[in-house]
């Protein structure tokens, strides 16, 4: 297929009864929708506390938890009754892709959120990855447990891999659930001591300080998740719950009159009156039931039959929301999970050659000019080359301290531009927007370095 874009051959059908979605999105008052990662080294207790979350916030029946519970005391693990409401729901993932939204959503008085990739699994960075592409901000979950802390912090933990990522990245805020502080007594003192080692940490990396939020908690007993702690042991503790905060976070702006930008995360066949049934997020502008779309890289047009949010029909939708989408008159070869979806008029661009702002983490040979890496956004992939090492960065300050540096290593800032080689990625600048923005770069199943895109400097799809 040839990679230059033609005019499309449909031109944009007009909606039987055009909605201002704009508008409608204003005066329908709707929950604002919030998108979170949740990080942290394995066993940190990020599979309970979410689990609890879910359970408080009344997102999980009576029935279903007792009967975890219930299983759970059987087999003599009965700490793990809260932990499987989301092992659950990754098990329904897998066997039906319109689960994979509604299962980790939840609903406050004030705002629905999305769990992204919501943890469970040990292999754990991959599935990470593409939820901190698309994460508003993050909750980093920290066991504070003697040792554990050490284990999973000071020394070659996860923890520092995972802020790392997140923060290259982009997300900005994030909340810091010191967590198990069930198994400290209940301590002040060590929540200070974990505070203050990764408050250093954390803004070395480049998170402010003002940005940065520590909450002690027990997602097990439930103290300070949705409910505060009654506990006398903690009433040193005046902050807000990790609900509290959550729902503090939600000055998220989103453009939702700007043409629109949908990723897609899974495709699937439609019935008969639709060819494809597609699941996905809008990142920016809206859709309405009858507007005709273009989807990048393929280019072909394809008509919104219905629209879905959690379960329900709706004729229209804005940025923020997951949605899933019946589409007509495109065949289901011009889709795939990580193409995206955009106003007739103003397709995205994909990158032939891009420079990028990056974090280095482990690695195990420098990265050099012309090493091959594969670049990932959410569920794309694709294959890349690095064409120039462009400068380091100071990390905190983000200013330049050496121009063309021969190598990269563990650790380091860099600017670097790289030439995309396999087929399309469809991409934007990180100014343009925070979703599409995003890159990880990897070798070998390792995740060597993370960024953001500064610059498009060529693109394949020329003629647009
Ligand atoms: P994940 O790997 O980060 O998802 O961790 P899990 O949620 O699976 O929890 C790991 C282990 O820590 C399990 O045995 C949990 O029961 C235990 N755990 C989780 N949260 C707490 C907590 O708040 N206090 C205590 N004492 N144990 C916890």
């Amino acid at each position: 297929k040839s990679l230059s874009i033609q005019e499309p051959a449909v031109k944009a059908s007009q909606p039987k009864q055009k909605i201002n979605v704009v508008e409608k999105f204003i005066s329908s008052h709707r929950k604002a929708h919030v998108n979170f990662v949740v990080v942290g080294h394995v066993d940190a207790g990020k599979s309970t506390l979410m689990g609890r979350l879910l359970y408080d916030v009344g997102a999980i029946d009576e029935r279903t938890i007792q009967k975890y519970k219930r299983d759970a005391n059987n087999m003599g693990k009965g700490s793990f009754a809260f932990a499987w409401v989301l092992d659950q729901s990754k098990e329904e993932r897998e066997r039906g892709v319109t689960m994979d939204v509604a299962m980790n959503s939840f609903e406050s008085s004030k705002v629905a959120f999305t769990i992204l990739d919501a943890p469970g699994h040990k292999d754990f960075v991959p599935n990470m990855i593409a939820g901190a592409s698309e994460a508003d901000f993050a909750v980093l979950v920290i066991d504070s447990s003697p040792n554990a802390f050490e284990a999973g912090f000071v020394q070659s933990g996860q923890t520092k891999e995972h802020a790392l990522l997140v923060r290259s990245l982009g997300v900005q805020r994030i909340i810091v659930a010191v967590n198990k502080v069930d198994n400290v007594n209940w301590s002040e003192f060590r929540f200070d001591e974990v505070k203050e080692i990764l408050l250093a940490f954390l803004s070395a990396a480049g998170f402010s300080e003002s940005q940065t939020t520590f909450i002690p908690c027990s997602g097990l007993c439930g103290d300070n998740i949705v409910n505060r702690s009654g506990r006398a042991e903690l009433s040193w503790y005046k902050g807000n719950t990790l609900l509290e905060e959550l729902e503090n976070l939600t000055t998220v702006e989103r453009d939702i009159g700007a043409p629109l930008r949908m990723s897609v995360t899974d495709v699937f066949k439609g019935n008969a009156s639709s060819a494809v049934n597609i699941t996905g997020r809008i990142n920016a502008g809206n859709i309405q039931v009858g507007e005709t779309v273009l989807a990048i890289p393929s280019n072909e047009t394809a008509t919104i039959k219905s629209i879905t949010i959690a379960d329900q029909p709706n004729d229209w939708a804005v940025a923020g929301d997951n949605v899933q989408v019946a589409l007509s008159n495109i065949d289901i070869v011009h889709l795939r999970a990580g193409d995206i979806l955009c106003a007739i008029s103003s397709p995205v661009k994909c990158a032939q050659t891009f420079s990028a702002r990056v974090i280095v983490f482990q690695l195990r040979i420098p990265l050099i000019k012309g090493s091959n890496i594969l670049i990932y956004r959410g569920r794309t992939t694709e294959a890349a080359r690095i064409l120039r090492l462009t400068a380091l960065l100071d990390k905190s300050t983000g200013k330049v301290t050496k121009h063309k540096p021969r190598h990269l290593v563990s650790g380091q800032s860099a600017i670097v531009e790289l030439e995309v080689m396999g087929s399309s990625f469809p991409m934007e600048t990180f100014k343009a927007s925070k979703d599409l923005g995003r890159v990880v770069l990897r070798q070998e199943g390792i995740t060597v370095a993370a960024g953001i895109v500064e610059e498009i400097l060529s693109v394949k799809n020329e003629t647009m």
